[in-house]
């Protein structure tokens, strides 16, 4: 008989007001499981509210549970602590189910998580099935860590199962938000980014820019286009890495979008040109996210971040004419930020293009070179350590800091109402809603 597995999500600590979101990497294993003839089931507690005595229903038949844990900085939030309770219930229920831990997380920490019979590091898409057949065939498991690596050939991984996601997620249901969102799918085209940012965690799971080919990308498009997608957001840590292919890959979309109402979300480094923006607006992008993190030199030298700011300013400039929300991120909390570090930020994004900005407080992440470069002693047993006094790194208090981002945010909101209201009434909202689906 077929063996069963079931792929859960766990609930994040706590709610993130993101847009849109779901695991791609569950639903790629569950093609390569479903190609070994497993039978697949999914549950998302991002989405499905956590029920003991429905998961323990949901796991009677199931040989074995396959449970991501997400790194914290990702939109849903970290979900450890709830991952490992799944399988702490999973055990108690049926023992004799094997439990498996996957995700940024396990490649990040890198070793055992004792409260699974087995933690994969690495990508899991392309080999784990196989593993797993393997232990459910009667192997044993002499070591219950496994590093996977990252995947050299981006070919083979599957499509994703989207199969697995019901009408209600695809609109942006989650536990405290309710279907909002015209019919949404992620799209993935690369892993990785070419930059050197000293805060950036993802160098800890993608060292190395790779990219999906583009025959499997248009399938992958044109399959959402006819099932009626509406918005999409492309996953890729920075989608311009390479900016030729990101303007070929856009050209395609255009054609073969054709009349079909859609807008694409990417996020995108500031190296790029003006060019790009009128290519994104005819692919249908309407929203680009812009990582600058601050306006000051010196504290851009510590992010190891340079930004061409004559440039950046001619970016957003094409992408006002041409409708394309743009969103600036900055980071407040260096060693060096002070209250004139971030009023320069602030008074920049101010008088820039920038429709919306986010601001976070920098947080050394395990597996940015920040975290790496901290002395031992300081990080024993935290994977990350928010840049305030409280830990040694900030001359400001963690509230002190909050207040500065929430400032930043609420002036700069207040003062670019007028500005995003009018760029909306000529253009429509940044993503199709539901109250909204077109025709
Ligand atoms: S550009 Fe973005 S993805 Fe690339 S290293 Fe910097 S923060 Fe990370």
């Amino acid at each position: 008989m077929n063996k069963s597995i079931l792929l859960v999500y766990p609930e994040p600590d706590f709610d993130k007001d993101h847009r849109f979101g779901y695991s791609l990497q569950l639903l790629y294993l569950s093609s390569s499981l479903k190609d070994l003839d497993f039978k697949v089931k999914f549950v998302d507690y991002s989405v499905e509210k956590f029920d003991e005595q429905k998961f323990h229903e949901s796991i009677d038949n199931i040989d074995c549970v396959i449970v991501e844990l997400d790194a914290f900085p990702l939109k849903r939030s970290a979900n450890v602590s709830n991952g490992f309770q799944i399988a702490q219930l999973t055990k108690e229920y049926r023992d004799e189910v094997l439990t498996v831990a996957i995700g940024k997380h396990c490649t990040l920490v890198n070793e055992s998580i004792p409260v699974f019979d087995l933690t994969v590091s690495g990508e899991p898409e392309v080999e784990l099935p196989r593993i797993i057949n393997g232990f459910l065939a009667g192997g044993e498991i002499k070591n219950n860590f496994i590093s996977l690596g990252t995947i050299a050939d981006l070919s083979r991984v599957p499509f994703a199962d989207r199969q697995l996601l019901d009408e209600e997620q695809i609109k942006g249901k989650r536990l405290n938000k309710k279907a909002h969102l015209a019919p949404s799918a992620l799209l993935e085209t690369s892993r990785g980014c070419p930059g050197s940012c000293s805060f950036c965690q993802r160098k800890g799971w993608d060292k190395k820019l790779r990219f999906f080919s583009e025959e499997k990308i248009y399938t992958d498009f044109q399959e959402l286009i006819f099932s009626g997608i509406n918005n999409i957001w492309i996953t890729d840590e920075n989608f311009t890495a390479n900016l030729g292919r990101a303007k070929k890959i856009l050209n395609k979309f255009a054609e073969l979008k054709g009349t079909h109402s859609l807008k694409i979300a990417i996020s995108s480094w500031a190296k790029i040109d003006k060019e790009f923006i009128s290519v994104a607006q005819k692919a249908g992008v309407s929203v680009i996210s812009f990582g600058v993190e601050s306006k000051n030199r010196s504290i851009l030298d510590y992010y190891k971040k340079s930004i061409d700011f004559k440039l950046l300013d001619e970016i957003l400039e094409e992408a006002d004419r041409v409708g394309v929300f743009t969103i600036g991120n900055f980071i407040v909390g260096a060693p060096d930020d002070d209250e004139e570090t971030i009023q320069e930020s602030l008074n920049y994004a101010i008088h820039s293009r920038f429709d919306d900005v986010n601001v976070k407080l920098l947080d050394y992440m395990i597996g940015s070179e920040l975290y790496e470069g901290l002395p031992d002693k300081v990080k024993e047993g935290k994977i990350h350590l928010f840049s305030c006094s409280e830990n040694g790194l900030s001359k400001y208090s963690k509230s002190e800091l909050m207040a500065f981002k929430s400032d930043f945010v609420s002036k700069f909101q207040k003062l670019k109402r007028i500005k995003m209201l009018r760029k909306i009434k000529d253009n429509g909202t940044p993503y199709f809603l539901s109250s909204q689906i077109p025709q």
